[in-house]
């Protein structure tokens, strides 16, 4: 069976990662794309889990081989998705996440429009501001300066909303969560044709085979 391609995408500090890893805990059988990435590794961050840290030399070779399915410069660095990882995700049958920038994501519906997107919005940009606040000083590396550059880009970033199937607003975690699952898994029950032979069940006056049955009993 074809596996279903996620695309996620949300101003930084929405949120999102946090969700990711929510998701992934409670969805079976969703694979996580392992971006390439400049920028140096944060915190706890480790080469592998959440990126491929890379230097901008092998980056830029990768780029030129075709490796990658997209790639973009997001705050000064390079970021990209390895064509491998769609690879490797179609032959194992998996579905695959992408946790992605809105200039990535545009590259990736242009080449596979099936794919399912989703932009996370953060409630207003004060809680945005917070977030990113809190978030830097969890990792000693408050720069308000990277602070100020990531909230003003993420008035362009919401305006692009539109170019996303679903959009949910990352405010009660809990809620947000539960809100990419029913995407994860209503995506999931179409290409399975669950959500078709749901709805041919329904009690539709117009059913040939509901009046037959009721033509059966004398009843139509
Ligand atoms: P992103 O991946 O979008 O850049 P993160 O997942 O790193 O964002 O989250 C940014 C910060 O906001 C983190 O400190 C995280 O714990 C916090 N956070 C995420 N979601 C919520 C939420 N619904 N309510 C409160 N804090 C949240
Ligand atoms: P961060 O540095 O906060 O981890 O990520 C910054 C931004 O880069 C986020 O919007 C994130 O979604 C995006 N990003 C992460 N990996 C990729 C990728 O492979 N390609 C693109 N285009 N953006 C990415």
């Amino acid at each position: 069976m074809a596996g279903i391609l996620f695309i996620i995408s949300a101003p930084s500090g929405s949120g999102k990662s946090t969700l990711v890893a929510q998701l992934r805990s409670l969805v079976e059988g969703l694979e996580f794309s392992i971006s390439y990435t400049t920028r140096r590794s944060r915190g706890s961050e480790e080469n592998g889990r959440e990126y491929h840290f890379t230097d901008p030399a092998t980056f830029k070779r990768m780029a030129e081989n075709g490796e990658f399915l997209e790639w973009a410069e997001v705050f000064g660095n390079y970021y990209g998705t390895a064509r491998a990882a769609l690879d490797h995700a179609r032959a194992a049958g998996k579905d695959l996440l992408l946790d992605i920038d809105v200039q990535g994501a545009k590259q990736v519906m242009e080449k596979l429009p099936e794919a399912v997107s989703i932009f996370v919005l953060p409630p207003n940009p004060e809680v945005l501001q917070m977030r990113l606040r809190h978030r830097s000083e969890a990792e000693h590396m408050t720069e308000e300066e990277v602070i100020e550059r990531r909230l003003h880009q993420a008035r362009s970033e919401v305006k692009q909303m539109w170019d996303y199937k679903y959009a949910l607003v990352n405010d009660v975690l809990d809620q947000a969560v539960a809100e990419m699952r029913a995407i994860v898994l209503y995506a999931r029950g179409v290409r399975d044709g669950v959500t078709a032979l749901a709805e041919g069940c329904r009690t539709d006056p117009k059913s040939p085979r509901l009046r037959a049955v009721l033509k059966s009993f004398g009843l139509e």
